[in-house]
């Protein structure tokens, strides 16, 4: 019979890689499970300004900072994608690209991606002027104009990265009221050129071999208008990467993973942390508190 881990962590984001630190300081025998790059979303981020005690850093640089810490303890992210979990019963089976793990306790930290706005052009042009990541893609567009869609944190943060190389960047909103932070709005509003349309929304985004313009419109006076651009970032929140779990673990509406305070799910013995569970506030520091919480409340099950 197959060796059976305390702990399988599947996720290598902030949340992961900090119960994998907890998990090493708790002796725990336990495997985590990583299928792309470690680090999660944040290495996207230009600049974190809020984990205490670290100042201007960017996202990419501070989950390095994770990860080497995690190395530095013994710590072996795995490769190894997860195509199925069975959580039912004591002993929780893991079905990845390799093979068959088994563990009494699993840690979801799956995270979640970009939601996609389904206009017209949007899939047509991914790669050729649309673009879910301005840190990424931001230098393609030195001297252009650009538009970002949203009004939250991260569309304002993209705006305003994008303002810095961009010769002009137009934030459009579908209200009149942003709900990215106090200190992102004013630091947007103070840019020279950003220009923000308020209720309106993307309905098209046209071009040739790549991206041209857009089509808005106000959808307080129905009024329909053009922008030439070259870039369309498009930054309208994320969804849970939950698709494993969603017909074994309870899910809120939008499908996230619902926890109790331990981040432990409807199921014992399997926990949720960071952006895959249903919390109020998603930051790195709210992802590394849950992995730690949920390494703590799995040594205690075990
Ligand atoms: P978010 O906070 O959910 O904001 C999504 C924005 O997109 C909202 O303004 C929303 O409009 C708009 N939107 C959603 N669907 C749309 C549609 N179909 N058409 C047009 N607009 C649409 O998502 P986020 O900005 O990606 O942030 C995700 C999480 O990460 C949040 O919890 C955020 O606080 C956190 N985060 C924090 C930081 C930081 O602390 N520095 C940085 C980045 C992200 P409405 O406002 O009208 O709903």
């Amino acid at each position: 019979m197959s060796e059976i881990y305390d702990l399988v962590i599947v996720g290598a984001g902030p949340a992961g890689i900090t119960a994998s630190i907890y998990a090493t300081r708790a002796m725990l025998k336990f495997v985590i499970l990583e299928k792309s790059f470690a680090g999660g979303q944040i290495i996207n981020t230009y600049e974190v300004d809020n984990y205490p005690g670290i100042q201007n850093v960017s996202g990419f640089d501070l989950s390095n900072m994770f990860t080497e810490h995690a190395t530095s303890l013994g710590v072996e992210i795995k490769s190894e994608d997860v195509i199925e979990l069975i959580l039912d019963g004591p002993i929780k089976k893991v079905i990845t690209s390799n093979g068959e793990l088994q563990s009494k306790t699993i840690i979801l930290s799956t995270g979640a991606q970009w939601k996609k706005l389904g206009v017209p052009g949007e899939d047509q042009f991914t790669g050729l002027g649309v673009s879910y990541c301005a840190t990424c893609d931001g230098a393609f567009y030195k001297g252009k104009q650009t538009v970002v869609i949203g009004g939250g944190d991260v569309a304002v943060e993209d705006a305003i990265y994008l303002s810095r190389m961009c010769e002009k960047v137009t934030l459009v909103h579908r209200r009149n009221e942003l709900r990215a932070v106090k200190v992102l709005q004013d630091k947007l509003l103070k840019t020279p050129n950003i220009e923000v349309i308020w209720d309106t929304e993307l309905e098209e985004i046209f071009g040739d071999t790549s991206v041209e313009g857009v089509k808005i419109y106000n959808k307080k006076t129905g009024e329909k208008t053009t922008l030439n651009v070259s870039g369309v970032f498009i930054a309208v929140g994320t969804s849970a990467n939950s698709e494993l779990v969603k017909d074994q673990l309870k899910l809120d509406s939008g499908g996230w993973i619902l926890t109790d305070e331990d981040c432990e799910t409807s199921i014992k013995g399997v926990f949720a942390v960071g952006d895959v569970r249903k919390k109020s506030l998603k930051q790195v520091i709210t992802a590394a508190a849950d992995g730690a919480i949920a390494v703590f409340a799995s040594e205690r099950y075990i």
